[in-house]
């Protein structure tokens, strides 16, 4: 069996820590577990440190504040030392228990394996609206995508590395994975309730992230409405009776607005700044993610033992 280095992303999850790490220390035998406190307000961050002290396997990363799920799982990749990643959710939905399902698949010749939740207990919105995303983004924006897959998933770590080491300003790991042409595959897992605390999901936060996969990764949107509004600008000049002013006007701003998001798209390319910062950590923290000096001091000159 090769070794694993286990990232699980938490942001307010107290209650559930202990758990996750004794159900997943029951499933591994070579690991070692990299939880990332993304931001946590609650008690997270000290029961991470008691877990560190008490288990050597265990790192921790605590982000100066909350940079959101897909900055902690890449800072977990970021710093994963093992030949195999395991990312799992802090709150049980994804049990633990079914990461030898995903390894075996894996290990049968894949870089990814997605668990693909049977039964999955989640609302009716959030289901719907998963679902519309891949439609979209398939079917409409052309955009390659594991349909279905979840954040349960055992990656190879070279693989992840390199695909985060892509740093485009609109990351959306599903959609880039494929891009450097991975080969994954799907396993079938059980899925629960949370098993304790409150679900971070947000509307605002998942049209966000549909507005970054689809703006990040197709030019799809750009394409169609230039060609809509010089077709409506050219029947209004050569046909008036056929078009509006005011529909030439709306379809010009609305063209120019999308416009305007591939430029900022563009100006956030240009000046890419870190996905997150790092306060405290039990690891070597690179000086780029490291906010408050915790990267060793360079050694002085001529202080080295002879
Ligand atoms: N999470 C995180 N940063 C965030 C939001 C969530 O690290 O800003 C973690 C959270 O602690 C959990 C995982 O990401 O381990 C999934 O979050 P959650 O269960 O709240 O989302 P849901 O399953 O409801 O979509
Ligand atoms: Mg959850």
């Amino acid at each position: 069996m090769p070794d694993f280095s286990v990232v699980i992303p938490c942001h307010n999850e107290e209650e559930n820590l202990r758990l996750v790490y004794e159900r997943v220390c029951a499933q591994l035998s070579d690991f070692e577990i990299i939880f990332v406190d993304d931001g946590s307000t609650d008690g997270t961050l000290p029961i991470l440190m008691a877990l560190a002290e008490e288990d050597e396997r265990v790192k921790y990363l605590s982000f100066t504040r909350n940079f959101g799920l897909d900055a902690a799982f890449h800072a977990g990749f970021k710093y994963a030392s093992k030949k195999w990643i395991v990312q799992i959710d802090a709150d049980l939905q994804s049990p633990p228990e079914e990461i030898p399902k995903l390894v075996d698949k894996a290990l049968t010749g894949f870089d990814i394996v997605f668990a693909r939740r049977r039964d999955r207990k989640d609302s009716v919105i959030k289901k719907l609206g998963s679902r519309l995303q891949h439609l979209v983004a398939m079917h409409l924006f052309r955009i390659e995508f594991p349909a279905g897959a979840s954040t349960f998933r055992v990656i190879r770590t070279a693989v992840a590395k390199k695909v985060i080491a892509r740093r485009t300003a609109y990351p959306y790991f599903l959609a880039e994975c494929l891009r450097v042409g991975v080969r994954f595959a799907f396993v079938e897992v059980a899925h629960s309730a949370r098993n304790a605390g409150r679900s971070k999901f947000t509307l605002l936060a998942s049209l966000r992230a549909t507005a970054r996969l689809l703006l990040g990764h197709s030019l799809v949107p750009l394409n169609v409405f230039s060609l809509v509004t010089l077709v409506a600008v050219l029947a209004f000049l050569l046909l008036p009776q056929t078009v509006s002013l005011p529909v030439v006007l709306c379809l010009i701003s609305a063209g120019l607005w999308i416009q305007a998001c591939y430029i900022g798209r563009l100006v956030r390319e240009g000046a890419f700044h870190n996905l997150y910062y790092v306060r405290d950590s039990n690891l070597a923290i690179d000086a780029e993610d490291d906010l408050f000096g915790l990267a060793p001091p360079p050694p002085v000159e001529g202080s080295a033992s002879s």
